[in-house]
């Protein structure tokens, strides 16, 4: 077997889990950035990013940043600056997740190979399993009635709209799906659920318990907030900006929830198998054996 030097940066409880996996393959994990009881006593922890200099591969956080400044860091108290990283990782693969546009054109100005894991389908349509179960659990601990025979309306037939929907139709909601291609909207109804075209939407908003929204674009706006009933619950899964201005549909009474990175959330453990499945693609590719 292959014993690759690998560093892990920063992230949230799934890395913790991945650095297991990756310890329990025999390779030789660096940490920082992340500070958790359940890091394996096997693992290296790093006291400087300058000790992950050596490592071939990092693996960095998903999302590599949340404020474009600094990485993502949620279970440490050391922060990182983006520059010190791009010091560091200069000889290594990078793998990643949600980068911005802004900066894409860094890492590509550096020189810096990498990976964004959310590009890649197999990730985002595997990451859409977990996503589509949190949805559905934060639907239930949010409210006093039961998804079946309920009235499910789902924005968005892409991979996480899709797989929500499967799931929800299982439970025996009502599921009805907006999209704005007539090729998802036969989709959706060869399915069973209740086509929304985008450009009707308006005139359905009132009727449903509750909208989950995967559209990372504002599809609702005033006009239509104040259609949605005050009883229906707003559950947002896209990615900013979202389908709602959250201060406008607090504003209007709307019981909106936000519910961003939920596969690191609900399910750490399957969310690590993900990663872990991808960089093995990844690797692959690179004629490496993970
Ligand atoms: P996707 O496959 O690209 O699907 C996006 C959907 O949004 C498609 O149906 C697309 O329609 C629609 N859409 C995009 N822009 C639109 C616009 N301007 N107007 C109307 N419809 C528009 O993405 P995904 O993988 O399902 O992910 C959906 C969102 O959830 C992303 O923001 C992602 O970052 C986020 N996400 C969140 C979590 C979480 O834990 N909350 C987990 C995974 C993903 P077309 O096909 O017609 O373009």
């Amino acid at each position: 077997m292959n014993h690759l030097p690998i560093a892990i940066i920063g992230g949230d409880l799934r890395y913790v889990r991945l650095c297991q996996l990756l310890i329990d393959k025999g390779h030789n994990v660096y940490v920082y950035g992340i500070s958790h009881p359940d890091i394996p006593v096997q693992a290296t922890i790093c006291s400087s990013l300058e000790d992950v200099k050596s490592c071939k591969y990092i693996i960095a956080p998903i999302p590599f940043s949340k404020d474009n400044n600094t990485l993502f860091t949620p279970l440490s108290n050391v922060s990182i600056s983006i520059e010190q990283f791009f010091l560091a990782a200069n000889n290594s693969f990078i793998l990643l997740g949600a980068l911005s546009n802004n900066l894409k054109l860094q890492f590509k100005k550096r020189n810096i190979q990498y990976k964004d894991l959310m590009d890649m389908d197999e990730t985002a349509i595997l990451n859409a399993i977990p996503t589509a179960e949190g949805a559905i659990q934060y639907a239930m601990q949010n409210s006093e009635i039961t998804l079946h025979d309920s009235e499910c309306l789902v924005l968005g037939f892409g991979r996480c709209g899709k797989i929500l929907a499967h799931k929800l139709y299982g439970l025996g909601a009502k599921v009805s799906v907006e999209a704005r291609s007539s090729k998802d909207l036969a989709f959706i109804s060869t399915y069973g659920y209740n086509p929304i075209p985008l450009k009707d939407l308006k005139d359905y908003l009132d009727k449903y318990h509750f909208i989950f929204n995967t559209i990372p674009a504002i599809v609702l706006d005033i006009e239509a907030i104040r259609k949605i009933s005050q009883d229906t619950l707003y559950i947002e899964l896209a990615s900013a900006p979202g389908g709602i201005d959250p201060c406008a549909a607090k504003t209007l009474g709307v019981n909106y929830i936000p519910a961003p990175s939920l596969p690191g959330k609900v399910a750490p453990k399957s969310a690590a198998k993900i990663i872990y499945h991808c960089f093995s693609l990844i690797l692959h590719d690179m004629g490496e054996f993970l």
